[in-house]
Protein backbone atom coordinates (compact mmCIF):
# COMPACT_ATOMS: atom_id res chain seq x y z
CA UNK A 1 0.00 0.00 0.00
CA UNK A 2 2.84 2.29 1.21
CA UNK A 3 4.80 1.39 -1.77
CA UNK A 4 2.31 1.69 -4.65
CA UNK A 5 1.63 4.73 -3.19
CA UNK A 6 5.25 6.28 -3.28
CA UNK A 7 5.46 4.94 -6.55
CA UNK A 8 2.63 6.75 -7.65
CA UNK A 9 4.23 9.49 -6.05
CA UNK A 10 7.20 9.14 -7.91
CA UNK A 11 6.38 8.42 -11.41
CA UNK A 12 9.16 9.74 -13.66
CA UNK A 13 8.27 11.22 -17.22
CA UNK A 14 10.65 9.23 -19.83
CA UNK A 15 12.39 11.62 -21.69
CA UNK A 16 11.11 11.73 -25.18
CA UNK A 17 11.76 14.23 -27.94
CA UNK A 18 10.02 17.21 -27.19
CA UNK A 19 10.65 19.77 -24.30
CA UNK A 20 8.25 22.33 -23.16
CA UNK A 21 8.82 25.47 -22.10
CA UNK A 22 7.07 27.04 -19.28
CA UNK A 23 7.11 30.73 -18.82
CA UNK A 24 6.24 32.16 -15.53
CA UNK A 25 6.34 35.65 -16.18
CA UNK A 26 3.51 35.02 -19.33
CA UNK A 27 1.63 33.40 -16.45
CA UNK A 28 2.07 36.06 -14.21
CA UNK A 29 1.17 39.14 -17.61
CA UNK A 30 -2.33 37.09 -17.92
CA UNK A 31 -3.27 37.26 -14.21
CA UNK A 32 -2.94 40.96 -14.05
CA UNK A 33 -5.19 41.07 -17.15
CA UNK A 34 -7.70 38.86 -15.57
CA UNK A 35 -7.79 41.04 -12.18
CA UNK A 36 -8.01 44.24 -14.96
CA UNK A 37 -10.61 42.70 -16.46
CA UNK A 38 -12.40 41.78 -13.31
CA UNK A 39 -11.43 45.05 -11.11
CA UNK A 40 -9.19 43.15 -8.81
CA UNK A 41 -11.89 40.78 -7.19
CA UNK A 42 -10.46 37.69 -5.73
CA UNK A 43 -9.33 34.76 -7.92
CA UNK A 44 -9.53 31.28 -8.15
CA UNK A 45 -7.04 29.51 -9.91
CA UNK A 46 -7.95 26.62 -12.05
CA UNK A 47 -5.40 24.13 -12.00
CA UNK A 48 -6.93 21.51 -12.83
CA UNK A 49 -5.22 18.09 -15.06
CA UNK A 50 -1.72 19.42 -13.52
CA UNK A 51 -2.49 23.19 -14.50
CA UNK A 52 -3.62 22.18 -18.13
CA UNK A 53 -0.47 20.43 -18.74
CA UNK A 54 1.57 23.15 -17.41
CA UNK A 55 2.64 21.54 -13.86
CA UNK A 56 0.51 22.61 -11.37
CA UNK A 57 2.78 22.30 -8.47
CA UNK A 58 5.18 25.64 -9.77
CA UNK A 59 1.76 27.24 -11.67
CA UNK A 60 0.25 27.40 -8.03
CA UNK A 61 2.94 28.28 -6.36
CA UNK A 62 4.24 31.78 -8.77
CA UNK A 63 0.01 32.72 -8.84
CA UNK A 64 0.28 32.40 -5.01
CA UNK A 65 3.48 34.56 -4.28
CA UNK A 66 1.57 37.00 -7.20
CA UNK A 67 -1.71 37.12 -4.41
CA UNK A 68 -3.90 34.52 -5.75
CA UNK A 69 -5.58 33.05 -2.33
CA UNK A 70 -7.50 30.31 -4.01
CA UNK A 71 -7.07 27.33 -6.48
CA UNK A 72 -9.07 24.71 -7.88
CA UNK A 73 -8.98 21.57 -9.05
CA UNK A 74 -10.91 18.70 -9.71
CA UNK A 75 -9.89 15.72 -8.26
CA UNK A 76 -8.33 15.59 -4.44
CA UNK A 77 -5.35 13.72 -5.73
CA UNK A 78 -4.12 16.57 -7.70
CA UNK A 79 -4.66 18.77 -4.51
CA UNK A 80 -2.56 16.29 -2.47
CA UNK A 81 0.02 17.03 -4.87
CA UNK A 82 -0.11 20.57 -4.04
CA UNK A 83 -0.35 20.08 -0.21
CA UNK A 84 2.55 17.55 -0.57
CA UNK A 85 4.85 20.35 -2.07
CA UNK A 86 3.62 23.04 0.97
CA UNK A 87 0.66 24.91 -0.93
CA UNK A 88 -1.41 26.63 2.24
CA UNK A 89 -3.59 28.65 -0.22
CA UNK A 90 -7.31 27.58 -0.47
CA UNK A 91 -8.06 24.32 -2.28
CA UNK A 92 -11.77 24.25 -4.01
CA UNK A 93 -12.05 20.50 -5.59
CA UNK A 94 -14.65 20.94 -8.25
CA UNK A 95 -15.59 17.32 -8.85
CA UNK A 96 -14.31 14.39 -6.73
CA UNK A 97 -15.84 12.21 -3.84
CA UNK A 98 -14.45 9.30 -3.67
CA UNK A 99 -12.73 9.50 -0.46
CA UNK A 100 -14.44 12.34 1.59
CA UNK A 101 -11.30 11.57 4.74
CA UNK A 102 -8.80 13.19 2.22
CA UNK A 103 -10.77 17.02 2.28
CA UNK A 104 -10.32 16.77 6.38
CA UNK A 105 -6.80 15.26 6.24
CA UNK A 106 -5.51 17.91 3.75
CA UNK A 107 -7.91 20.78 4.44
CA UNK A 108 -9.45 20.68 1.33
CA UNK A 109 -13.25 22.53 0.37
CA UNK A 110 -15.46 20.34 -0.96
CA UNK A 111 -17.98 21.69 -3.86
CA UNK A 112 -21.46 20.06 -3.27
CA UNK A 113 -23.51 19.16 -5.84
CA UNK A 114 -26.50 17.56 -3.63
CA UNK A 115 -27.80 17.36 -0.47
CA UNK A 116 -27.09 13.61 0.05
CA UNK A 117 -23.28 14.39 -0.24
CA UNK A 118 -23.54 17.47 1.55
CA UNK A 119 -24.93 14.58 4.13
CA UNK A 120 -22.36 12.38 4.31
CA UNK A 121 -19.67 15.68 4.47
CA UNK A 122 -21.79 16.34 7.72
CA UNK A 123 -21.78 13.09 9.35
CA UNK A 124 -17.62 12.80 8.78
CA UNK A 125 -17.25 16.42 10.37
CA UNK A 126 -19.03 15.46 13.42
CA UNK A 127 -17.20 11.87 13.54
CA UNK A 128 -14.60 14.63 13.91
CA UNK A 129 -15.45 16.97 15.96
CA UNK A 130 -15.18 19.95 13.15
CA UNK A 131 -16.67 21.65 11.24
CA UNK A 132 -15.66 22.03 7.21
CA UNK A 133 -16.55 24.86 4.80
CA UNK A 134 -18.13 23.65 1.75
CA UNK A 135 -18.93 25.84 -1.67
CA UNK A 136 -22.48 24.81 -3.32
CA UNK A 137 -22.93 24.66 -6.95
CA UNK A 138 -25.95 25.46 -8.83
CA UNK A 139 -26.50 24.00 -12.30
CA UNK A 140 -28.35 27.12 -13.80
CA UNK A 141 -27.71 25.14 -17.32
CA UNK A 142 -25.16 23.42 -17.88
CA UNK A 143 -26.24 19.96 -17.47
CA UNK A 144 -23.21 19.07 -15.64
CA UNK A 145 -23.52 18.68 -11.69
CA UNK A 146 -24.76 21.00 -9.24
CA UNK A 147 -28.29 21.72 -7.60
CA UNK A 148 -31.41 21.58 -9.66
CA UNK A 149 -32.84 25.38 -9.67
CA UNK A 150 -36.08 24.38 -8.81
CA UNK A 151 -35.26 23.01 -5.58
CA UNK A 152 -31.93 24.97 -4.98
CA UNK A 153 -33.12 27.37 -3.00
CA UNK A 154 -34.71 25.15 0.18
CA UNK A 155 -31.69 22.57 -1.11
CA UNK A 156 -29.29 25.23 0.29
CA UNK A 157 -31.33 25.94 3.35
CA UNK A 158 -31.19 22.24 4.32
CA UNK A 159 -27.21 22.10 3.99
CA UNK A 160 -26.37 25.24 5.74
CA UNK A 161 -28.60 23.88 8.52
CA UNK A 162 -26.63 20.83 8.47
CA UNK A 163 -24.23 19.75 11.61
CA UNK A 164 -20.53 19.95 10.88
CA UNK A 165 -21.00 22.27 7.22
CA UNK A 166 -20.14 25.83 7.16
CA UNK A 167 -21.55 26.51 3.69
CA UNK A 168 -18.87 29.63 2.49
CA UNK A 169 -19.81 29.76 -1.48
CA UNK A 170 -22.22 29.71 -3.90
CA UNK A 171 -21.53 29.01 -7.12
CA UNK A 172 -21.92 27.66 -10.97
CA UNK A 173 -20.84 27.25 -14.52
CA UNK A 174 -21.35 28.50 -17.99
CA UNK A 175 -21.98 25.99 -20.64
CA UNK A 176 -21.80 28.68 -23.07
CA UNK A 177 -20.11 31.94 -22.60
CA UNK A 178 -17.83 31.57 -25.11
CA UNK A 179 -20.27 32.15 -28.05
CA UNK A 180 -21.25 35.74 -29.42
CA UNK A 181 -24.34 34.56 -28.74
CA UNK A 182 -24.75 35.40 -25.20
CA UNK A 183 -28.41 35.28 -24.50
CA UNK A 184 -28.33 31.70 -23.10
CA UNK A 185 -25.41 33.09 -20.34
CA UNK A 186 -27.21 35.83 -19.56
CA UNK A 187 -30.35 33.09 -19.19
CA UNK A 188 -27.94 31.32 -16.28
CA UNK A 189 -26.78 34.61 -14.66
CA UNK A 190 -30.51 35.94 -13.96
CA UNK A 191 -30.90 32.31 -12.21
CA UNK A 192 -28.00 32.22 -10.07
CA UNK A 193 -29.03 36.17 -8.94
CA UNK A 194 -32.26 34.97 -8.08
CA UNK A 195 -31.05 31.92 -6.27
CA UNK A 196 -28.23 34.00 -4.55
CA UNK A 197 -30.51 36.87 -3.55
CA UNK A 198 -32.99 34.57 -2.11
CA UNK A 199 -30.34 31.79 -0.34
CA UNK A 200 -28.64 35.18 1.30
CA UNK A 201 -31.54 36.83 2.16
CA UNK A 202 -32.89 33.62 4.01
CA UNK A 203 -29.40 32.85 5.64
CA UNK A 204 -28.56 36.46 6.72
CA UNK A 205 -25.42 36.61 5.53
CA UNK A 206 -23.42 37.08 2.02
CA UNK A 207 -21.67 33.99 0.37
CA UNK A 208 -18.44 34.05 -1.69
CA UNK A 209 -20.36 33.32 -5.14
CA UNK A 210 -18.41 32.59 -8.22
CA UNK A 211 -19.39 31.47 -11.95
CA UNK A 212 -16.88 33.39 -14.73
CA UNK A 213 -14.36 31.13 -15.81
CA UNK A 214 -12.27 32.69 -18.65
CA UNK A 215 -14.81 33.25 -21.54
CA UNK A 216 -17.39 35.09 -18.98
CA UNK A 217 -14.12 37.32 -17.52
CA UNK A 218 -13.46 38.86 -21.17
CA UNK A 219 -17.00 39.45 -21.91
CA UNK A 220 -19.28 39.17 -19.51
CA UNK A 221 -18.96 41.98 -16.47
CA UNK A 222 -22.40 40.36 -14.64
CA UNK A 223 -21.01 37.04 -14.08
CA UNK A 224 -18.18 38.60 -11.77
CA UNK A 225 -19.65 38.69 -8.05
CA UNK A 226 -17.12 38.02 -5.15
CA UNK A 227 -14.91 36.08 -7.28
CA UNK A 228 -14.04 34.61 -10.77
CA UNK A 229 -12.71 31.35 -12.36
CA UNK A 230 -10.46 31.41 -14.55
CA UNK A 231 -8.19 28.86 -16.21
CA UNK A 232 -8.02 29.03 -20.14
CA UNK A 233 -6.91 32.66 -20.18
CA UNK A 234 -4.19 32.16 -17.74
CA UNK A 235 -2.40 30.29 -19.78
CA UNK A 236 -2.11 32.76 -22.99
CA UNK A 237 -5.22 31.11 -24.49
CA UNK A 238 -8.72 32.67 -26.04
CA UNK A 239 -11.31 31.46 -26.24
CA UNK A 240 -12.80 33.90 -28.83
CA UNK A 241 -9.34 32.33 -31.40
CA UNK A 242 -8.40 35.72 -33.08
CA UNK A 243 -9.34 38.21 -30.16
CA UNK A 244 -6.18 37.65 -28.01
CA UNK A 245 -6.96 40.39 -25.68
CA UNK A 246 -2.98 40.95 -24.61
CA UNK A 247 -2.98 37.49 -23.61
CA UNK A 248 0.78 35.78 -23.49
CA UNK A 249 1.24 31.76 -24.60
CA UNK A 250 2.25 30.48 -21.53
CA UNK A 251 3.21 27.26 -22.54
CA UNK A 252 5.82 26.56 -25.82
CA UNK A 253 6.47 23.33 -26.89
CA UNK A 254 9.95 22.47 -28.76
CA UNK A 255 12.13 19.53 -29.79
CA UNK A 256 15.17 19.29 -32.12
CA UNK A 257 15.60 18.56 -36.21
CA UNK A 258 16.51 14.74 -35.77
CA UNK A 259 17.80 14.35 -39.41
CA UNK A 260 17.27 15.82 -42.88
CA UNK A 261 16.95 14.38 -45.99
CA UNK A 262 16.89 14.81 -49.33
CA UNK A 263 14.45 13.66 -51.55
CA UNK A 264 13.60 13.60 -55.64
CA UNK A 265 10.09 14.73 -56.98
CA UNK A 266 7.86 11.96 -56.42
CA UNK A 267 9.03 10.46 -53.20
CA UNK A 268 6.23 9.63 -50.88
CA UNK A 269 7.21 10.53 -47.24
CA UNK A 270 5.74 8.74 -44.24
CA UNK A 271 2.53 6.27 -43.79
CA UNK A 272 0.50 5.28 -46.52
CA UNK A 273 1.88 8.20 -48.90
CA UNK A 274 -0.19 10.85 -48.32
CA UNK A 275 2.80 13.16 -49.19
CA UNK A 276 4.94 13.09 -52.32
CA UNK A 277 7.62 15.30 -53.06
CA UNK A 278 6.56 17.82 -55.59
CA UNK A 279 10.63 18.54 -56.47
CA UNK A 280 13.87 17.99 -54.99
CA UNK A 281 12.49 18.20 -51.15
CA UNK A 282 14.51 18.35 -47.98
CA UNK A 283 12.18 16.86 -45.26
CA UNK A 284 13.28 17.02 -41.50
CA UNK A 285 12.58 14.05 -38.95
CA UNK A 286 11.03 15.71 -36.01
CA UNK A 287 10.73 13.88 -33.02
CA UNK A 288 7.77 14.51 -31.99
CA UNK A 289 4.53 12.16 -33.13
CA UNK A 290 0.60 10.90 -31.56
CA UNK A 291 2.54 9.38 -28.32
CA UNK A 292 3.66 13.02 -27.35
CA UNK A 293 0.46 14.48 -27.29
CA UNK A 294 0.87 15.74 -31.32
CA UNK A 295 -2.15 14.31 -32.45
CA UNK A 296 -2.66 12.54 -35.64
CA UNK A 297 -5.04 14.64 -37.26
CA UNK A 298 -2.35 16.75 -38.02
CA UNK A 299 -1.11 14.84 -40.43
CA UNK A 300 -0.60 17.15 -43.56
CA UNK A 301 -2.56 19.82 -41.74
CA UNK A 302 -0.14 22.10 -39.65
CA UNK A 303 2.74 24.07 -39.29
CA UNK A 304 5.87 24.00 -37.22
CA UNK A 305 8.47 26.80 -37.06
CA UNK A 306 12.10 26.52 -37.57
CA UNK A 307 14.54 29.55 -38.20
CA UNK A 308 11.62 31.67 -37.72
CA UNK A 309 9.82 30.24 -40.78
CA UNK A 310 6.89 28.39 -40.94
CA UNK A 311 7.14 25.03 -42.42
CA UNK A 312 4.32 22.58 -43.48
CA UNK A 313 3.98 19.01 -41.82
CA UNK A 314 4.70 16.49 -44.50
CA UNK A 315 2.33 12.60 -44.42
CA UNK A 316 1.60 11.43 -41.64
CA UNK A 317 2.21 11.99 -37.94
CA UNK A 318 3.66 8.79 -36.65
CA UNK A 319 3.82 7.49 -32.93
CA UNK A 320 7.51 9.01 -32.18
CA UNK A 321 8.32 11.41 -35.32
CA UNK A 322 6.80 13.74 -38.09
CA UNK A 323 8.30 15.29 -41.08
CA UNK A 324 8.01 18.61 -42.09
CA UNK A 325 8.76 20.14 -45.58
CA UNK A 326 12.36 22.03 -44.98
CA UNK A 327 12.96 22.99 -48.66
CA UNK A 328 12.70 26.65 -48.45
CA UNK A 329 14.28 27.14 -45.13
CA UNK A 330 18.09 28.44 -45.69
CA UNK A 331 20.69 26.93 -43.77
CA UNK A 332 18.82 24.33 -41.79
CA UNK A 333 20.70 22.23 -39.92
CA UNK A 334 20.12 18.50 -37.46
CA UNK A 335 19.80 19.92 -34.73
CA UNK A 336 17.89 23.08 -34.90
CA UNK A 337 15.26 23.83 -33.13
CA UNK A 338 11.69 23.46 -34.02
CA UNK A 339 8.77 25.23 -32.51
CA UNK A 340 5.34 23.00 -32.22
CA UNK A 341 3.60 25.70 -29.93
CA UNK A 342 4.82 28.78 -29.41
CA UNK A 343 6.80 31.62 -30.37
CA UNK A 344 10.24 31.43 -32.05
CA UNK A 345 11.79 34.79 -34.00
CA UNK A 346 8.83 37.04 -35.15
CA UNK A 347 6.24 34.00 -35.56
CA UNK A 348 4.14 32.20 -33.61
CA UNK A 349 1.56 29.50 -33.77
CA UNK A 350 -0.66 29.51 -31.22
CA UNK A 351 -2.62 26.43 -29.36
CA UNK A 352 -5.98 28.49 -31.12
CA UNK A 353 -4.14 27.73 -34.54
CA UNK A 354 -3.77 24.16 -33.82
CA UNK A 355 -7.15 23.43 -31.99
CA UNK A 356 -9.46 25.39 -34.77
CA UNK A 357 -7.17 23.06 -37.91
CA UNK A 358 -8.51 19.70 -36.06
CA UNK A 359 -11.99 20.94 -34.99
CA UNK A 360 -11.20 21.10 -30.89
CA UNK A 361 -10.24 23.64 -28.30
CA UNK A 362 -7.18 24.64 -27.17
CA UNK A 363 -7.42 23.02 -23.58
CA UNK A 364 -7.21 19.75 -25.35
CA UNK A 365 -3.88 20.82 -27.25
CA UNK A 366 -2.33 22.08 -23.77
CA UNK A 367 -3.52 19.50 -21.81
CA UNK A 368 -2.31 16.71 -24.87
CA UNK A 369 1.38 18.00 -25.20
CA UNK A 370 2.02 19.71 -21.89
CA UNK A 371 1.38 15.97 -20.13
CA UNK A 372 3.44 14.15 -21.86
CA UNK A 373 6.75 16.57 -22.42
CA UNK A 374 9.60 17.14 -19.96
CA UNK A 375 9.23 20.52 -18.31
CA UNK A 376 11.73 23.44 -18.15
CA UNK A 377 10.84 26.71 -16.27
CA UNK A 378 11.13 30.45 -17.18
CA UNK A 379 10.78 32.28 -13.99
C1 LIG B 1 -12.51 24.12 -15.82
C2 LIG B 1 -13.41 24.96 -15.06
C3 LIG B 1 -13.22 26.36 -15.00
C4 LIG B 1 -12.20 27.10 -15.83
O1 LIG B 1 -12.68 27.25 -17.15
P1 LIG B 1 -11.85 28.06 -18.25
O2 LIG B 1 -12.71 28.04 -19.44
O3 LIG B 1 -10.57 27.29 -18.46
O4 LIG B 1 -11.59 29.42 -17.73
C5 LIG B 1 -14.03 27.09 -14.13
N1 LIG B 1 -14.98 26.47 -13.39
C6 LIG B 1 -15.22 25.14 -13.46
C7 LIG B 1 -16.30 24.53 -12.63
C8 LIG B 1 -14.45 24.34 -14.29
O5 LIG B 1 -14.70 23.02 -14.37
Amino acid sequence: MKRAAKEAGEKKRVNRGPVSEIDLSALQHNLATVRRLANNRPVIAVVKADAYGHGAVAVSKRLIDEGVSHLAVAYTEEAKVLRDSGIKAKILVLFDRTDISDYFMHDLIPVIHDVKIAEIFSREAMSRGIRIPVHVKIDTGMGRAGLNPSNAVSDILTIAALDGLVVTGLMSHFSEADLSDRSYAFQQIKLFNRIRASVTDKLHRPLMSHMANSAAILSLDDAFFDGVRPGLILYGCSPFGDERYGLMPVMKVKTKILLIRTFPAGTPVSYGRTFITKRDSRIAIVPVGYADGYSRMFSNNAEMLVRGKRVPVAGRVCMDVTMADVTDVDGIAEGDEVVIVGRQGAETIFAEELSSRINTIPYDIMTSLGSRSRREYIQ
